[in-house]
């Protein structure tokens, strides 16, 4: 759109593509390093049951604090992880860091009933996924029923190869989820179709509660209960949105009114203080 808006208008645009795409090439070049240099991290986001204020679960996500370029978000460098395949080897790394922590917890007696994990669709398309998935979980001895995967709707339009992973899935004992609801394109045929354990709402529509447009998070918690999906609220960062979303029995949250993600050391002071 950029040729629409006029001259200088492109000028600039082509500037900031210039940026974006520099900027794009130093994160492949250090990041092809980062699991070499131990650069990865995993933090943890509790998720709370709304009714009693339990965590039940927690969702990994992944940090990278380059020695070069500092601390860059997942929003920027998963889609170069994506780009260069690397997605796959990082993934899996991500996958049985998060297996074990989950493994140790318990060992240490501090329970939760689920540890969720993003995965990418070019992860969740590669045809060793549940082979690599199966080994982890055997490596790390982690009951697979702990285990909780979120993928997108991106992931599950190709409905014919997407319901063979999930049902495989399924069989191992894998729990699945969708993230970021609402804002992809999946149709809810699809969704009765699949064997779908979880709605994340998406944080865009818990923030438009603060706006008076609280019709589309009330249908889709409304509709996700009806189709007995549990649903979970991202991002909640206010006492006034928590209010709604438990008035509506919304199950399960996630968000800053209750905890950044934090450090594994970080949830073992969670867990001790809460006994
Ligand atoms: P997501 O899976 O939807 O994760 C939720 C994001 O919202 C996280 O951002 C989290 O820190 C942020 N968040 C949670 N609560 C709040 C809140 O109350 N307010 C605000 N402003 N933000 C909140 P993060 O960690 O930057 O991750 C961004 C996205 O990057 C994730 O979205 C996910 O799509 C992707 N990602 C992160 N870690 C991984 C990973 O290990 N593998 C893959 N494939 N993708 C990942
Ligand atoms: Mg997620
Ligand atoms: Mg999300
Ligand atoms: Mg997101």
């Amino acid at each position: 759109h950029a040729k629409r808006q006029g001259g200088n208008q492109y000028c600039f645009n082509t500037a900031h593509q210039n940026i974006v795409l520099e900027r794009n090439y130093q994160i492949d070049l250090e990041i092809k390093q980062a699991l070499l240099r131990n650069e990865f991290t995993v933090v943890y986001q509790p998720i709370v049951n709304l009714k009693n204020n339990k965590i039940v679960g927690a969702e990994a996500l992944l940090r990278w604090n380059n020695r070069k370029l500092g601390f860059v978000g997942p929003s920027e460098f998963i889609p170069v992880l994506e780009a260069n395949s690397l997605i796959i080897p990082v993934g899996k790394w991500i996958m049985a860091t998060v297996c074990s922590q989950m493994k140790s917890w318990q060992e240490k007696g501090k329970l939760m009933q689920r540890i969720c994990v993003n995965v990418s669709p070019i992860q969740f398309k590669d045809r060793n996924f549940i082979l690599d998935l199966k080994e982890i979980l055997n490596e790390t001895m982690l009951d697979a029923s702990y285990l909780e995967i979120e993928i997108t709707e991106g992931t599950i339009l190709d409905i014919e190869n997407s319901s063979k992973t999930i049902n495989e899935l399924k069989d191992l004992g894998v729990k699945v989820s969708i993230d970021d609801f609402g804002t992809g394109y999946s149709s809810l045929s699809y969704l009765k179709q699949l064997p779908i354990d979880t709605l994340k709402i998406d944080k865009s529509f818990i923030d438009d509660l603060d706006r008076d447009g609280e019709i589309i998070a009330n249908t889709i918690i409304n509709m996700g209960k009806n189709l007995n999906f549990r649903v979970i609220a991202e991002g909640i960062e206010s006492e006034d949105q928590l209010k709604y979303l438990v008035n509506q029995k919304c199950h399960e949250g996630q968000g800053y009114y209750f905890s950044k993600p934090i450090t594994n050391s970080q949830m073992m002071d969670l867990f001790n203080e809460l006994g």
